[in-house]
């Protein structure tokens, strides 16, 4: 097996093979899950447990799903009511954990770097399902899935990924992701919400959406994070959807049969039109949902081998 990381912590440490490894792999895992009886026994046997710091919807279900139909103990611990809250450190939490042998953690935490951190201090698979303004490497892998599934390839493709890629972990690994695939990665959005250095990875700026849209295969729209932001970084939300916000009219400048794409949560009538969003010849937005599943179902059988794989070699073969 070609595959032999420890964690997923994020786009960044994976190869181009890493990458297709996992998207093949979750490919039959689609499979499974369209059939009448959904259940492997990859993790058979194996405890994980969903420490999510941040709140989620729709990651933290399909963890815990795809967890469920590898047969896995899956337990999602509710942080915001736990010892936390009574100041206990990450890391002293993570230990408490570590101690009742899970298999895998997944994490979600607001803070860039946290999950990183957390992983040198346990014995079992880390999959960071999102730090701060970091990396949400399944949400990248999903994408990529669905891209590569509608499509037929994810490579050689122009994406636009547009809006709030500052404070946005889903712009982060999606650039990492389809720079390593080698596409052309184009950004659009207001300069208060473009951060510098992306050009580094190959990819391209634009403050307009006629101009970034010109031609592309795929829309990438992004949500306006509240949440992080500390201070006024757009004029109004209706100002924003005017300039910003996907439409019809928006959308006739990228190629026909261009596809939208939104991680979710949406924000309609903010980033993008809500009869878009639900126009099934144009938006994969609940192919998105669909694959993410596979794509941790895989991700999380491929850590655990990789780390059968270790065991079996003994200590003296480890590799970090
Ligand atoms: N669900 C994605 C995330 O956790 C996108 C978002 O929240 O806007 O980053």
């Amino acid at each position: 097996m070609s595959f032999s990381k420890s964690h997923l912590l994020g786009i960044e440490p994976l190869s181009p093979t890493d990458i297709v490894t996992i998207l093949d792999l979750a490919d039959s895992y689609v499979d499974l899950n369209r059939s009448a009886v959904k259940h492997s026994e990859a993790l058979s046997g194996l405890t994980q447990i969903n420490m999510f710091f941040e709140n989620s919807t729709r990651t933290q279900a399909s963890f815990e799903l795809a967890g469920k139909r590898l047969g896995a103990d899956v337990m999602n611990m509710a942080m915001q009511a736990s010892s936390i809250r009574k100041g206990e450190t990450l890391i002293d939490t993570a230990l408490t954990l570590n101690a009742m042998q899970p298999d895998i953690l997944v994490v979600r935490h607001p803070h860039s770097g946290a999950v990183d951190l957390l992983a040198q201090k346990v014995n079992c698979a880390v999959l960071n399902a999102g730090d701060g303004r970091h990396e949400h490497p399944t949400q990248a892998l999903l994408d990529a899935l669905t891209i590569r599934r509608v499509k037929g390839t994810v490579t050689g493709l122009k994406v636009a990924i547009c809006g709030d890629i500052a404070h946005s972990r889903v712009a982060r690994s999606n650039v990492q992701l389809l720079s390593k695939m080698k596409n052309q990665v184009r950004l659009i959005g207001p300069s208060t919400l473009m951060p510098s250095g992306f050009e580094s990875l190959g990819a391209q700026v634009f403050e307009d959406m006629k101009d970034g849209l010109r031609d592309v295969d795929v829309v990438m729209m992004l949500r306006l994070q509240k949440e992080r932001m500390d201070g006024g970084f757009i004029p109004s939300e209706r100002e924003y959807y005017h300039r910003f916000g996907l439409d019809a009219e928006k959308l006739s400048f990228a190629k026909h049969d261009a596809i939208v794409m939104h991680p979710g949560p949406m924000n309609r009538g903010v980033e993008i039109d809500g009869e878009l969003a639900d126009d099934i010849n144009r938006s994969v937005i609940q192919d998105q949902v669909e694959m993410g599943v596979a794509v941790r179902m895989a991700a999380m059988d491929l850590l655990v081998q990789a780390r059968r794989v270790r065991d079996a070699r003994g200590p003296e073969e480890v590799m970090v």
